[in-house]
């Protein structure tokens, strides 16, 4: 890429050339947007502002991580989720637009205004910032088996000013004796031989937020056979899972004795999620 001063718009086609892949555009500005401050409104209504030569530098450190492979999420630091602008950092999932379905299914439950709800394996605190930020009257609270994603849900809930708590524990495993209303979580649950975990961002992804053991189904199958143990009569549990998942997952459900056992479909209509309910 070019090292002197330089417009807008031939930066943009520059990197987006070098970037490919499915919204190489989108990923010039954002980048672009992160170096300079100016947002991508400004690179269309202004296409021929100047760069300046050290902002253009750094600009190209960033699209040469990119071409690497490294998200964008990584290389701003940040990701929005449900409209809320989350800090992200290597060690934890960067969330994704189709765990907003799960929030939306949650939000959907006819629950107590003061429900108390359990995000498991949070990572960002995606889920339960977005619940929390939704519904004031809930008690929201989150664990993580890693440290730094205690430490950056945790970060997130301050910097947003949401009331949400977050522990470190390892699923159900380390937490105080509680019960909850609702339980949610997006869990690992990419077989380690997935062909696609060594393909595109992913790759700069944790394992321990993406693959889980065997079939891709054992914290799955842990976390509802342990929930009815954690949850109220009439509570509800739901869940992430894959898109070929789904049918492996209603069964788990309701060999734990889970009633009203459902899948919902993410924004592409591929089985993402499934809820069921503990009998009162
Ligand atoms: N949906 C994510 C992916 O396809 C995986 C999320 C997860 O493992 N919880 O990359």
């Amino acid at each position: 890429m070019s090292d002197k001063s330089l417009a807008c718009e031939t930066l943009l086609k520059e990197a987006a050339a070098l970037i490919g892949g499915d919204s190489p555009r989108l990923d010039a500005g954002l980048l672009l947007g992160s170096v300079t401050g100016w947002s991508r409104t400004t690179f269309r209504a202004w296409p021929e502002r100047e760069v300046d030569v050290t902002l253009v530098t750094r600009f190209s450190t960033l699209v040469e991580q990119r071409c690497e492979g490294h998200p964008v999420a990584h290389l701003l630091g940040e990701q929005e989720f449900w409209s809320l602008p989350l800090k992200v950092n290597p060690f934890t999932l960067i969330p994704r637009p189709d765990t907003e379905c799960l929030v939306e299914a949650a939000l959907a439950l006819d629950l107590p205004p003061n429900a108390s709800v359990l995000d498991l394996g949070t990572g960002t605190g995606a889920i339960a910032l977005a619940l929390a930020s939704e519904r004031p009257g809930w008690q929201v609270s989150a664990c993580d088996a890693i440290p730094a994603g205690v430490d950056l849900a945790t970060d997130n809930a301050t910097r947003l000013g949401l009331p949400v708590t977050v522990e470190h524990s390892n699923w159900f495993a380390d937490l105080p004796p509680a019960v909850f209303d609702l339980i949610v979580s997006n869990p690992p649950y990419i077989a380690g031989d997935d062909v696609h975990l060594g393909q595109g961002d992913v790759r700069f992804e944790p394992a321990s937020a993406l693959v889980a053991g065997g079939d891709g189904l054992d914290d799955i199958r842990r976390i509802v056979a342990e929930a009815p143990g954690w949850l109220a009569g009439g509570g509800w549990l739901i869940l992430e899972h894959g898109y070929e998942q789904g049918e492996a997952v209603r069964r788990l459900y309701t060999d734990a004795g889970f009633a009203s056992v459902e899948t919902g479909q993410d924004y592409g209509g591929r089985d993402r999620l499934t809820l069921g309910r503990k009998h009162d």
